[in-house]
Formats: C-alpha cells, structure tokens, sequence
C-alpha cells in the first residue's frame, strides 16, 4: 500500500469498483488508502470481507456501487463478464462518470464495452495491468490503455494511484491489444526458458550456473529474472513456493487464447504463440490448472524425448512414411 496526498473531489473523487479479487482487491484498497470514498461489490462474500478490512464500503450489487461514483472500475475475469457489468452500471451511474476496464479480455469484448459507455454518453478507457499480485498490492502495474485522448487524460491520475507506467497505446480496444501480445511474448519466453533449464540440467549444469550466464546475456529475459521456473536463483519466484500462484496457469491460457483468436481474426500468423497456448491447454488438462504458469516447467520435463541423432532422425517410421519417394 502507498502513502500519497488525499484525493480531492476534481480527482474522481467517488469510485465505485467491481471485482475485487486477487488485483482487484489490492487496487481498491490503494484507492482507499489514496483518499478515494471506494464502494465495491464482488460476487465473492470473502472478496468483499477482505476488502472491507482495506477501507472499501461493500456494496449490495453494482448498481448501488456505481450509483454515485465519478469513475467505474472493472477488474472481472473475463469479456462477458465485464460486458455484463458494463450494462448494469451505464444504467445506474450518474451522468458525466469515467468507466475503466482493467480486466484482461478480447479486443473485440473491449470494443463492444467502449460501444456500450458511448452509446449511453460516458468517456470510457481499456487498461489491462502488467506487474501481477505483487505490482497490484505496491501500486507498481504498468497500465495499457486505449480510448480517447481526453478519456486518458481524465483518467490518468488515478491509474497512476494505482501504477507506475501508464502508456496510452490507441483508441478503443488498443490496451487490451497490446496486453495479449505481451502475454504471448511471455508465454512462449517461459516455454523457452524452461525447456532450456532442463536441457542445461541433463547437460551437466547447474541451476544457478545457468541463471548466472543467461541473466547476463542474449538469453535474458522476464520469464527468466522475474518469474525464473525453477527453485533457488530468484527466491521471490513461484518455483520456491512450490508453484502456488503469483500468475496462474489458467489465466496464462486464456491471455494465449486470446492471442491466437485476435491472430486468426486478423489473419496473421504466429506458430510460436500457437505451440505456447497447445502447451498450456496441455498442461492445464494435465492438472495444471491452480498452478503458476511458470510450473509447465515439470509438464516439460515429465515428457521425456527419445533420444535420437540426425541418422536416426532419418531412418525413424516417422519419416519414412513422411518420405516423398515413399508415398510416390
Ligand atoms: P480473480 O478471479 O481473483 O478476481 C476476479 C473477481 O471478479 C472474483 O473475485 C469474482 O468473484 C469477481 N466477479 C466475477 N464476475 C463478477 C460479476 N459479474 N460481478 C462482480 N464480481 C464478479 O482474478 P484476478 O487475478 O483478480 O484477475 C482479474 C483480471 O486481471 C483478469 O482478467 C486477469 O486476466 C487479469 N490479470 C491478472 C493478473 C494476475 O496476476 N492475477 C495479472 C494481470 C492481469
């Protein structure tokens, strides 16, 4: 939580917030702390309970937290959700509040939530958040925000109560654009990343020998440093907490989903974000799911390779039967 100056009243002053889980609550709880009269509502009776501990006013439903608010704020789980919401509150809130999206949901879906605050005269913004539990509780996210200009200018202050780097990346839809691609970058690192701990691992390498070398060359990335998949070099990484979340498997899967349709919606490929998002589905079905994403390493290494050499590679059934002479 952050020590900062009280909210006055030209500051949004009235916020009324919905989903108050994992982010959520955290985000709320800064906003109280800021100054902020936060009415919430969630759906979750525990949700609420602990944000009421963190100053939030626990509301009956969304139209009694929306009704007096300035701003509107969504942290939900996904588009239809959001969308849900967004219908039920652009009938209760009082006329002149921003809405704020901060959930991570399609493009498409954030479009439509953009329709739905037009249509009924409110300035609304997409802000998906990047830092996970822990920027949301110390109010470090990064925020990726698409809608008007004036829109990003009302609302930038308080996202800044709630971030560190607030980016306006376009018009609508554009925040959650920009936070697919990212997730896809990252899933596809963590893949790579694991994968190579396990070949250095059966190479004769030590975790950390590993981490020491790649931390301080090409290989350096965020899966790596941050949320590095194996237990011992980053000690504030999942591995060492047996892999309880921090950025849980199923929300990586959705942010891959998500990628892939937006790709195939706009016709581009990505083979590299496609093998991420089969990898995940895999490991989610194979008990994943509740785990950090970061575990797939264990997924990885539970499924061992034949060892094979290129002149085995060439003589395998596989690709005798790929053989074009063969099928001729
Ligand atoms: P969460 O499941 O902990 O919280 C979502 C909350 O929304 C739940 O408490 C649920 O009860 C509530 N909810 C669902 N539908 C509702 C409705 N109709 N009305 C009121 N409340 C409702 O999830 P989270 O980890 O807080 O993630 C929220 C969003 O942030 C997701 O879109 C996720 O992809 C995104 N995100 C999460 C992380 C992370 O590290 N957890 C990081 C970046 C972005």
């Amino acid at each position: 939580m952050t020590a900062m100056a009280p909210a006055s009243p030209g500051d949004l002053a009235t916020i009324g917030f919905i989903g108050l889980g994992n982010m959520g609550g955290p985000m709320a709880a800064n906003l109280a702390a800021a100054g902020h009269r936060v009415y919430g509502f969630d759906l979750n009776p525990a949700s609420c309970a602990m944000a009421a501990v963190a100053g939030v006013t626990v509301s009956a439903g969304v139209e009694d937290a929306v009704r007096h608010a300035d701003l509107v704020m969504t942290m939900l789980p996904a588009g239809a959700a959001v969308l849900d919401v967004w219908r039920i509150a652009v009938a209760a809130a009082r006329s002149g509040a921003l809405f704020i999206d901060s959930s991570t949901i399609d493009v498409m879906g954030a479009r439509s939530a953009h329709a739905l605050a037009r249509d009924a005269g409110f300035a609304a913004l997409d802000a998906p958040v990047s830092g996970g539990t822990e920027g949301a509780k110390a109010a470090t996210l990064t925020f990726m925000v698409g809608g008007t200009v004036d829109a990003f200018q009302a609302g930038h202050p308080i996202l800044q109560r709630m971030g560190r780097k607030i980016i306006h990346c376009g018009d609508a839809g554009s925040g959650q654009a920009a936070k697919i691609c990212n997730n896809m970058i990252l899933g596809v690192s963590m893949a790579a990343v694991s994968e190579a701990f396990l070949l250095a691992e059966r190479l004769g390498l030590s975790a950390q020998s590993m981490f020491d070398v790649v931390s301080t060359s090409s290989g350096q990335c965020y899966a790596l440093t941050t949320h590095c998949p194996v237990p011992g070099p980053v000690p504030g990484s999942a591995a060492n907490r047996d892999y309880k979340p921090g950025f849980a498997t199923e929300l990586m899967l959705k942010d891959l989903k998500l990628a892939q349709e937006a790709a195939g919606a706009v016709g581009v490929a990505t083979p590299l974000g496609e093998l991420a998002a089969s990898l995940y589905a895999r490991f989610a079905a194979d008990g994943g799911t509740g785990s950090d994403y970061s575990a797939i390493v264990k997924f990885l290494a539970a499924a061992p390779r034949e060892a094979r050499s290129p002149a085995s590679e060439a003589r395998s059934p596989a690709s005798e039967a790929r053989s074009p002479t063969r099928a001729a």
